[in-house]
């Protein structure tokens, strides 16, 4: 069915209660496994129409916030979303607690279990208020960056308008662009340093009130890491601080010789060339026809899928003034059907879309006839493997989109996925300082993160910026803010993408195939048993980064 076809029925959430209420008594007197899973299958019936409801209410504010029934759904979908995960929580303890629960395992997946145990730890009613007062510190965080009026060069910028003016050709527009980035951060630092103050003091509280010394391991439940904890990835930045942090450096040299110029400053990340990074070439729909030629020719299982996406008019990327900014992608469960939201700008951006969230779509797609809905809860360091991967598959069809600047293309999104690993890693350090030690000051954090910068970034050149240079980078990274200990995420399944690089320039057809197998174990086995099935080595053991490293140093 089309997107814009599919009925949107409101959600009653106090029938939602009630249906709660009955199926928590029935799953209690249920006499036997087989019958209790059975329940459980009209559960995921359930759960599957409310879900895409609520789904398909929230798409369509997104794609015209003036529309004013589903501005009015939307505020109310946040309202229920609490009351809902509620509901589940309480259905959940009652598997959990089942006294047929090895036959459920069986069903459901050892890993879906495990995940309800964390979940119980992370949350209880007593912490609501805080957890509500957390919401509110992160729309105030949010509000300062979304509201951000940059004057520059006679106009007046935003943060995500005046990014293009950051990477300019012209050395000296872009110095003035992050000048002017620089003051406006000045202007508002003392206020977001009080909030981030208060966002570690609350959590850290929510901590102590469920039993924890402090937000560290509550907030690696809350990102519902089933299978490794703490040491796992200090020994993880170790290796990256070991093998990438050199590399980094010789590609930072490369770079600093591409764009000429006889040091690098600050102002010069992310240039790549002097005429200019590469965006694409063509209109959004001949970028979007490019992506079904691309896909159909990468192999049936991507051909099927981006037929049907195109089909069922599954996207919805054109910008437009009432439109939501940003972009995601997500998954209708009644109709089976991934659908992507994005805002095309004429940026390299725009094929991110088709690449990466694509990828994140065709697992979608892939696992859609499977009935256990646990299978597809998958966890985010997992879920960014299929769309990194997908943006390496897709690498011999970027001529579609860039024409004769792909290879610079390809030399720009090569040197900076590599460059972002040690970043990452260093945002990630970063939080577990600040959360084991929550009495540290604002000017001792800012100390923390510049002490950083000299290990994870030691070629930035910050030029005695009275922002950058004094340690106030990371009040731009909104994940910190967001959801703490998420960052790491993306710099584990980097490690993996890359090994599927490594994988395809050798033998193409041979890793798209562990790719596929990847997509299709979603969520059904634990992080590192699932990578080994699928013919990966684990980012934890010790050599997989040394080893990945030198085999990456060959392709630059
Ligand atoms: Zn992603």
């Amino acid at each position: 069915m089309k997107l814009s076809q599919m009925p949107y029925e409101h959600v009653d959430i106090e029938e939602v209660k009630t249906f709660f209420d009955k199926l928590v008594e029935d799953s209690k007197n249920c006499k036997s496994g087989e019958e209790q899973f059975e329940l459980h299958k009209k559960y995921y019936n359930y759960i599957g129409d409310v879900s895409t409801n609520l789904k398909l209410g929230r798409f369509r504010h997104d794609i015209d916030t003036s529309e004013e029934y589903y501005a009015k759904e939307n505020d109310y979908i946040d309202e229920i979303s609490p009351v809902l995960a509620n509901c589940i929580n309480k259905y959940n303890k009652v598997l959990f607690e089942s006294p047929y629960r090895d036959y459920l395992e069986q069903q459901i997946s050892k890993v879906a279990f495990k995940n309800i145990e964390i979940a119980n730890k992370s949350i209880d009613e007593k912490i609501l208020p805080l957890m509500q007062e957390e919401n509110a510190l992160i729309s105030k965080y949010d509000s300062i960056i979304a509201s951000a009026k940059i004057p520059f060069d006679g106009e007046e910028y935003n943060i995500s308008l005046l990014r293009k003016c950051l990477t300019d050709k012209d050395r000296d527009v872009r110095k003035r662009a992050w000048k002017a980035l620089s003051d406006y951060f000045m202007s508002v630092t003392d206020e977001i340093d009080d909030i981030y103050d208060k966002l570690v003091k609350n959590r850290t509280q929510q901590a102590k009130e469920l039993g924890y010394d402090n937000y560290v391991e509550l907030g690696y439940n809350r990102m519902t890491r089933n299978a490794y904890r703490r040491k796992e990835v200090e020994n993880f930045r170790k290796q990256i601080k070991e093998s990438f942090v050199p590399f980094v450096s010789k590609i930072q040299e490369e770079r600093r010789k591409q764009i000429k110029v006889d040091e690098l400053k600050y102002y010069d990340n992310d240039v790549f060339f002097t005429n200019g990074n590469p965006a694409p070439i063509g209109t959004p729909e001949e970028i979007l026809k490019a992506g079904q030629e691309m896909y159909s020719e990468l192999s049936p299982e991507t051909k099927e899928f981006f037929d049907f996406m195109t089909e069922n008019e599954l996207f919805d990327v054109l910008g437009r003034k009432t439109k939501k900014a940003g972009g995601y992608m997500d998954f209708l469960p009644k109709y089976k059907s991934p659908y992507i939201f994005a805002n095309f700008n004429g940026t390299s951006g725009d094929v991110d879309v088709i690449t990466h969230e694509c990828g994140h779509a065709f697992q979608g797609f892939v696992t859609r006839n499977d009935e256990v809905v646990e299978h597809n809860d998958i966890t985010m360091e997992t879920a960014e493997i299929h769309s990194m991967s997908m943006e390496y598959f897709t690498y011999g069809w970027m001529d579609k989109f860039f024409g004769d600047r792909k290879e610079d293309y390809l030399k720009m999104h090569l040197q900076d996925s590599i460059t972002f690993i040690p970043y990452g890693c260093m945002v990630d350090e970063f939080q577990h300082i600040v959360y084991d030690k929550p009495e540290m000051t604002p000017a001792e954090r800012k100390a923390v993160w510049k002490e950083l910068e000299k290990t994870y970034r030691p070629w930035l050149d910050f030029d005695g910026d009275p922002f950058f240079d004094e340690g106030g980078f990371w009040q731009k990274q909104g994940h910190i803010f967001w959801q703490p200990f998420y960052y790491i995420d993306y710099v584990l399944a980097s490690v993996v993408a890359m090994q599927f690089k490594v994988w395809m320039d050798k033998d193409f057809k041979e890793a798209w195939q562990h790719y596929l197998q990847l997509c299709e174990l979603s969520a059904k086995d634990f992080y590192e048993p699932m990578l080994e099935t699928a013919g990966l080595k684990s980012p934890f053991r010790d050599g997989t980064v040394k080893g990945l490293v030198e085999e990456m140093e060959k392709k630059l």
